[in-house]
């Protein structure tokens, strides 16, 4: 069987370890506006924690680089750490009012814009 380049066990193995450190640093987070009931959710970066990556969990999207440049391939591990998290119930959850949605989005895509570009 062909396996796309990246798949190797050692590598799941790197990256089963990196999704049990986000989860068990607490380092997933759903962002609930309320009372929209748009849901964000948040990743802290592995290694910076004050690199914050967007999941999408419906679209299998992930604003971090690894998913930028190897999404051909294969998925980021924090797009599996939101999955993960959702099944063992181990995520923080935020509640903010829509009328803060503007400053959200804005403070987010300037980090974005800072920390990975
Ligand atoms: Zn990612």
């Amino acid at each position: 069987m062909l396996k796309p380049e990246g798949t190797t066990a050692v590598n799941n193995e790197v990256e089963a370890e990196k999704i049990n450190e986000l989860i068990n640093e607490k380092k997933v987070k759903k962002i609930v506006f309320a009372p929209s009931r748009v849901e964000i959710w948040e990743v802290k970066s592995h290694k910076n924690s004050s690199n914050i990556y967007w999941v999408d969990t419906e679209t299998k999207y992930c604003s971090c680089k690894g998913f930028y440049y190897s999404f051909t391939k294969k998925t980021c591990y924090h797009i599996s750490a939101v999955s993960a998290a959702l099944s063992q119930n181990a995520y923080k959850i935020e509640l903010l009012p829509d009328s803060g949605m503007n400053d959200y989005f804005s403070s987010q895509i300037h980090n974005l814009i800072n920390n990975n570009i």
